[in-house]
């Protein structure tokens, strides 16, 4: 195997097509050719993400547009739920405490799902809470959150449903406006092949009327100064041209597959992952597994360490390890964007050849047959 399989929930790999237009001559933003780029760019995020809404996107990693749905829509002091089962999940209560905004934390044991109904007591016991933010896929664990039954439970209510998208969107099924969600935080590395540079946020009409009383600072997510670059379909400061170009191209490749589609595959390269794991005697960490990463849990007598090491090293396949206390536990497989399902087997070769050599006991190629099978390949 010579090909570099790059299989971490972000960056992912940046397809060909992609690449070719990102290195083409520089132009510059302040052009109709770059607003007619951008205005398409624009309206693909809209039908991914699922909205009719105002779509912004911002030069800065995921966090930026993590930290942007908080200071656009809280002040000092305010309250907030929020679902912690992973890396992210604390992130989102980190960020808000910095900015002095009170945290209720729902914390979920990691590697499930929160039942929505907690979230229901949460917010009957505590009235006042302005927001409650989830993540569509908790990275760090590999799991999918249950966001239309939280949806159901938020809008009944006065509070704001922020979701972190980052990692989901483009793999796990998502739909904005149908399900309630008023932020929707979204980064360019990860299902949507791109580098890393621009993240998104999707925001709904619920959400532009706590924008009008957020006091807390804000100067370059301010999505107000967004909103009013963007009826010029511009942007208030220099544009990341060149990722947005790239964008252009990935939106083309999503919209001709259809979005719907996009998601199915996906769902099916998680499902054959998932069989092939079970194939090989190991277990999935999560109990509501994402289909744009999968954790696998690793025995402790082969150690995720040693696979991981095995499989960069002899294989050119990169998958992730497990954070905090999933470090050595687990490994993580991202099987997003431009990860194909070619891809999907050929790193099971490689698992399998890593964990034949590091003394796992399975039936070789089961799991790769496995994969196959759900794959109809
Ligand atoms: C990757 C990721 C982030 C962080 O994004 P950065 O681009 O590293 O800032 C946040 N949330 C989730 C769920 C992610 O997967």
């Amino acid at each position: 195997m010579n090909k570099k399989y790059l299989m971490t929930p972000g960056p992912t790999p940046v397809p060909e097509d992609i690449r070719s237009e990102m290195a083409k001559p520089m132009i510059h933003h302040r052009t109709k050719e770059y607003q007619a780029i951008f205005k398409d760019v624009t309206e693909g995020l809209q039908k991914i993400f699922k909205t009719q809404g105002d779509v912004f996107t911002f030069t800065s990693s995921g966090t930026g547009a993590m930290e942007a749905s908080i200071v656009n829509v809280l002040s000092q002091g305010d309250k907030i739920i929020v679902v912690r089962g992973g890396k992210f999940g604390e992130r989102f209560g980190d960020i808000a405490k910095a900015y002095g905004v009170e945290v209720i934390a729902l914390d979920v044991e990691w590697g499930t799902a929160p039942r929505p109904e907690a979230i229901a007591d949460l917010l009957k016991k505590n009235p006042d809470v302005k927001a409650v933010y989830a993540t569509l896929c908790e990275t760090s664990t590999a799991t999918m959150y249950d966001i239309k039954a939280i949806g159901e439970i938020v809008r009944k209510t006065g509070a704001l449903l922020v979701v972190d998208t980052i990692s989901g969107l483009g793999a796990d099924e998502f739909k904005f406006d149908e399900w309630g969600v008023d932020i929707a935080v979204g980064g360019s590395q990860k299902g949507l092949m791109i580098p890393p540079g621009l993240a998104f946020c999707a925001v709904s009409q619920k959400a532009w009327k706590a924008v009008e009383t957020s006091k807390l600072p804000k100067f370059y997510f301010n999505f107000k100064k967004y909103k009013k670059a963007y009826i010029d379909t511009d942007t208030p400061f220099t544009s990341a041209i060149t990722l947005v170009i790239g964008l252009k191209k990935a939106i083309e490749k999503i919209t001709a597959e259809g979005v719907d589609n996009v998601i199915a595959r996906h769902r099916k390269s998680g499902v054959a992952i998932r069989a092939a794991a079970k194939a090989l005697g190991l277990q999935v960490f999560s109990k509501s597994p994402s289909d744009g990463v999968t954790g696998i849990v690793i025995p402790d007598a082969v150690g995720a360490d040693n696979v991981i090491k095995i499989m960069k090293t002899e294989y050119g396949v990169t998958l992730a390890g497990g954070q905090d206390t999933l470090k050595g536990k687990i490994v993580r497989a991202a099987h997003m964007g431009g990860i194909d399902q070619e891809h999907v087997i050929e790193a099971l070769k490689a698992f399998e050849a890593a964990l034949a050599k590091l003394g796992h006991k399975f039936t070789s190629g089961a799991g790769v047959e496995a994969a196959k099978k759900v794959l109809g390949v």
